[in-house]
């Protein structure tokens, strides 16, 4: 009887062990990994050099090269702990610095990082962090337009802009020969995207920017944020999200226009008040029609569906063409 547990346990083992050590990064795609409380992050290579840095909220990415580090996203949750966990893995000095887009809670801890450094981001960035005058965030040295290849050592990354999605100037990073793109605040891995489609400036760009993902030849996506890595699937779950939110507000915009909600629902208030009334009912449409199948998909449903279904409301209202009735 004993022995028989034995060889049950062994083999118990085998099995776990071959599963941790054949793919340990496929445990921090799909399951958070354990940050370590006293360090506060978690750092990993994904492959060839490229690593992934998370604080369990936020993840970035850094890649090593022969000659020197390209950090990307000095995000503020980690501060100078980016930096430890670079030093964790490297000595090499730190050689550039990108942005993907402008927002404070991504780039925020760039007055950390080396002033030597070469900062690098989208033209439409440079030109709004001018604005902001804000010594967290320094005004890149270098910007692009179109696309730029950065070859450093070793190593080589592409930086593409395909117009404004999130914000004007997010830009696509894409290590090639890794099969390793970033893109920020616009898939986010497992969950329902932050409260107004994660505060897209323009929601048609920020759909179309899902598309424009998927013609690169990646596997694994640097998302921004939540605790893990991404897959192409996330990628197409999200558009799948996006498009079925899409034509949900359409069809219930169709079924229920501003002067039927106004003729079926009397009300004394000013018909300014009215429009507001309105817009719930249709986002209270939309959340009943989406809530049981997403909620069963992407986790946070129910915290940021009913943002989402105003997000869209409104850009179908403003953005978009105009709805056939
Ligand atoms: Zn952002």
């Amino acid at each position: 009887m004993r022995a028989r547990w034995a060889v049950f346990f062994w083999a118990f083992s085998l099995i776990a062990n071959a599963g941790f050590s054949q793919d340990k990064l496929s445990v921090a795609r799909f399951s958070p990994p354990a940050i370590p409380p006293d360090k506060g992050y978690f750092v990993q290579e994904i492959r060839g050099g490229v690593y992934w840095v998370t604080d369990g909220l936020y993840n970035t990415m850094f890649i090593v090269s022969s000659a020197g580090v390209i950090a990307v996203d000095p995000l503020p949750n980690l501060g100078a702990r980016y930096l430890k966990a670079i030093r964790e893995v490297t000595d090499k000095p730190i050689t550039h610095v990108i942005y993907s887009h402008e927002h404070t809670d991504h780039i925020g801890a760039a007055y950390l990082f080396s002033k030597d450094a070469v900062y690098i981001a989208h033209e439409q960035t440079a030109q709004i962090l001018a604005r902001r005058q804000d010594p967290r965030r320094p005004v890149p040295n270098q910007t692009f337009s179109q696309s730029r290849t950065l070859d450093v050592g070793d190593q080589s990354l592409v930086l593409e802009y395909k117009g404004t999605n999130h914000e004007a100037g997010n830009i696509f990073i894409y290590a090639p020969r890794h099969k390793i793109l970033m893109l920020v605040d616009v898939v986010y891995p497992g969950w329902m995207p932050y409260k107004n489609l994660g505060i897209a400036e323009d929601v048609p760009g920020y759909i179309e920017a899902h598309q424009e993902a998927l013609a690169y030849d990646f596997d694994t996506l640097v998302a921004g944020h939540v605790d893990h890595l991404g897959t192409r699937a996330d990628v197409e779950m999200s558009l799948e999200f996006v498009k079925e939110l899409q034509s949900t507000v359409i069809a219930e915009v169709k079924t229920l226009d501003f002067p039927k909600f106004l003729r079926a629902n009397v009300s004394p208030k000013h018909r300014w008040d009215r429009h507001n009334d309105y817009e719930q009912e249709v986002v209270s449409r939309c959340y009943a029609r989406l809530f049981p199948k997403w909620n069963n998909k992407l986790r946070g449903t129910d915290t940021y569906l009913r943002d989402n279904c105003w997000a869209m409301l409104e850009s179908v209202s403003v953005q978009f063409p105009e709805v056939q009735k």
